[in-house]
């Protein structure tokens, strides 16, 4: 597809320099080569873009470990290798920081292996497509004041959001991408303020094993918030 009707807008994930390119909200490398048609895309700039292709090649090659959908699989065994033997940086990073860690997973609790999560940049991934989800399925741009922001959420901190998803005036969209790698649903509410919210799957749901955490250690779903920049950093600190 051209990247032509994208150009000069305004860049989905900045809302200030105008786009350069289409971007994928979810980078191709992230599904199957064979279920890669029609991804969601917005406007970026360069800047933008190159920051957001610097996240996505960590988080290709390291996803795919704390994935339950097949897919993830046939992705460690047959693209992930490839990856970390291009980013040796980024290799030695998981080795050195390989380790067991407890999941509970089907009932009980698992000893699996563990590889360090950088949450800090999936947070900021996450951030950045929450924005772009915003633009392309609310027609949304965030401005002065407004901000995004990521949650990786406890089990209780899900089922508040599941309350407010299943209030009859939610309105919630649903959306799978590439034979389920990825699933969300979001909703957008104007009141009291405008705001969207976003609850995202990732390879059927990440396990982010944390052994000191028990609470956190089923964690699979991926919350994004955008809206007032107070209001979202409450919401992440919560
Ligand atoms: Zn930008």
């Amino acid at each position: 597809m051209s990247s032509k009707r994208f150009r000069g807008k305004p860049c989905a994930y900045c809302f200030k320099n105008p786009a350069t390119t289409g971007d994928h909200i979810f980078a191709r490398e992230f599904f199957l080569p064979s279920v890669r048609a029609n991804l969601p895309q917005v406007p970026a700039c360069e800047a933008c873009n190159n920051l957001k292709s610097q996240l996505e090649h960590y988080l290709t090659a390291l996803l795919p470990f704390g994935g339950r959908h097949a897919d993830a699989s046939v992705n460690l065994n047959d693209h992930v290798p490839r990856r970390l033997q291009r980013n040796q940086k980024l290799y030695k990073e998981l080795d050195a920081g390989r380790g067991n860690a407890w999941t509970f997973e089907k009932d009980t609790w698992q000893k699996t292996m563990s590889l360090p999560f950088d949450a800090k940049r999936a947070a900021q991934f996450f951030a950045m497509v929450g924005r772009g989800l915003a633009l392309h399925h609310f027609d949304l741009y965030l401005n002065e004041g407004q901000a995004s922001g990521t949650i990786f959420p406890s089990a209780k901190l899900s089922a508040m959001y599941d309350h407010l998803f299943q209030h009859p005036e939610s309105n919630p969209i649903h959306h799978a991408l590439g034979n389920d790698t990825v699933t969300y649903t979001g909703l957008m509410r104007e009141h009291p303020r405008l705001e969207t919210i976003w609850r995202l799957r990732v390879y059927g749901g990440l396990m982010l094993a944390d052994s000191t955490d028990k609470d956190s250690a089923s964690s699979s779903e991926i919350i994004v918030v955008t809206g007032n920049q107070d209001l979202v950093k409450m919401l992440v600190e919560m």
